[in-house]
């Protein structure tokens, strides 16, 4: 069937009716307004707002910290460090533990605040939660087993060791796309290493940290500890160069824009900080004629539409082999039918909130129009709707010469490309400069071999649309970034290996 035969025979998606005004209560439990340096809620100068991505309404005015609380924020973390290191292992494994517990009993407060800042529906910010949560239950053990060695000495009277110590205080900054699991998944590894933290969240998200912050203190995580500096986009800069350039900070933490990254490494590189970069991704997803279509399509619509197309790890473009084109995107089209509803994230029935902000949203739609362009035919969707929310959207005979093949979307738009062969899918999947996921449906054993080996990408999903878990090593090839996050070796990027050579030993 043609792309246009497709589209007359499908109903559009269902938008839901407004039915309400949604606001978020101001006495809601653990929102906090004030930046957190070194175990005090702090002010500073002037305020910023907080905006229901879904409403555009204001839901909260946020200290703006400035350099100067930045500065005391690094201070307090520096001295923090002095005695956190100290605390045997078991110790931060105890507290890091309480901080999860905590999360875990305030999930649907937590949750809440995801839904009102970012936009994400309820239940897939209470995923959020469970999956934030998870990374400080997952390093309050690995706190517990970082070993070094005993290595063999080539030297009668010498002994020799490798010790792992930690960084120092790390710098975390953060993305809006997941306001609370972002942090955990480098504060927890940090604080399980003995290093003390300094966090910037996005501007769009601070309300989630700031909670993360009033939770770590009812955990009984020391004063200096863990700092929060919310601050406005304008002044992100300075925050930024405190953070970045200060010889205090031992590391930077990052996930962002590969652009912003870039910035900051550029930063960090006259104190030669330690720096881990989570940066942008394009994942390919390929379904090869011998798989199992069903499977494709479910993990295409987990894959794509999680958090409206706004992860990096989201699939971006789909390479379909001929065999199956048609199929696939009868099947796909359907599920975006029965599965998708556009509304604001606290209505139960959701699945689609707005993107995070009207730019965004320009940005998706700008890709769209540029591929109906060049060719594509839209099957589903095709629309900016009102504010921040855009149709999902399904394109057929997408090209690589279309915008949304080439740079990463971050919204709902799955656009297809037929090939022929695999040579042909894994080099279009390769020809990018960032490799963070990348997908692929297949039941052709050698093929997997074959096509997981040769993906230039950090983490490949086979036969799943879903990765991320504590367990997993979370990172990527090429700009996508440096270093890897959960898993064992997520603890390593707060840890320096210091050789003792132990002389004059009489054999
Ligand atoms: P986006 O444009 O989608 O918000 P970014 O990569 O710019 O993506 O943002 C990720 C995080 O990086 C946010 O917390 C943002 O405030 C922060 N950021 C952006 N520019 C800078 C900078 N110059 N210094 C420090 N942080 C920055």
């Amino acid at each position: 069937m043609t792309a246009q035969a497709l589209l007359r025979t499908l109903p559009p998606i269902m938008m839901q009716s407004v039915r309400r005004t949604y606001s978020l209560d101001v006495a809601a439990p653990l929102l906090r307004t004030q930046g957190y340096i070194n175990g005090r809620w702090t002010s500073a100068a002037s305020l910023f707002p907080v905006l229901d991505p879904a409403t555009g309404q204001e839901i909260a005015q946020v200290s703006d910290c400035g350099p100067g609380e930045a500065k005391r924020a690094v201070d307090a973390a520096y001295e923090a460090f002095q005695s956190w290191k100290q605390f045997t292992a078991k110790e931060r494994s105890v507290l890091l533990r309480k901080w999860y517990e905590l999360m875990t009993q305030h999930k649907e407060d937590l949750a809440k605040l995801i839904t009102f800042e970012s936009g994400k529906p309820l239940a897939e910010a209470l995923g959020e939660i469970g999956y934030s949560a998870s990374f400080l239950e997952w390093f309050s053990e690995e706190a517990r087993r970082v070993y070094g060695d005993v290595v063999p000495s080539p030297f009668k009277d010498r002994k020799m060791l490798l010790l792992k110590q930690p960084v120092g205080v790390a710098a975390v900054i953060t993305p809006w796309n997941f306001p609370s699991a972002m942090i955990t998944r480098k504060v927890a590894a940090a604080l399980a290493a003995g290093c003390t933290v300094v966090i910037k969240p996005a501007e769009d998200t601070p309300l989630s940290a700031l909670a993360l912050a009033e939770l770590a203190e009812q955990a009984g995580i020391p004063a200096g500890v863990v700092n929060v500096v919310p601050c406005s986009r304008e002044n992100t800069p300075a925050v930024g160069q405190v953070l970045c350039t200060d010889p205090l900070v031992g590391k930077i933490s990052f996930t962002g824009s590969t652009a912003t990254g870039k910035v900051l490494l550029k930063m960090a590189a006259d104190t030669v900080k330690k720096a881990s970069m989570e940066l942008g991704g394009h994942a390919p997803f390929i379904v090869f004629d011998s798989a199992d279509l069903d499977l494709a399509v479910k993990g295409a619509m987990a894959s794509k539409f999680r958090n409206s197309g706004q992860t990096c790890v989201c699939s971006n473009r789909f390479l379909v082999q001929s065999g199956v084109h048609d199929q696939f995107l009868q099947k796909v089209g359907e599920a975006m039918d029965r599965e998708l509803r556009i509304g604001h994230g606290i209505e139960p029935t959701t699945t689609q909130g707005p993107l995070i902000n009207p730019r965004a949203a320009e940005k998706v739609a700008h890709q769209i129009s540029d591929a109906v362009s060049l060719g594509a035919k839209v099957l589903r969707g095709g629309s900016r709707l009102d504010g921040s929310y855009v149709e999902p959207t399904l394109l057929a005979d997408v090209n690589t010469s279309m915008l949304c093949t080439r740079e990463e979307t971050f919204g709902p738009v799955m656009p297809v490309i037929r090939f022929d062969t695999e040579a042909e899918a894994v080099a279009i999947a390769n020809a990018s400069n960032v490799g963070l996921a990348g997908y692929f449906f297949s039941q052709d054993v050698s093929q997997i071999w074959r096509v997981a080996e040769a993906l230039e990408v950090g983490m490949v999903g086979v036969n799943e649309g879903l990765l991320s878990c504590p367990e997993g090593a979370f990172g990527g090839y090429k700009q996508s970034g440096l270093g890897r996050e959960g898993s064992k070796y997520g603890i390593e990027e707060y840890l320096e290996v210091k050789y003792m050579c132990f002389g004059g030993l009489v054999p």
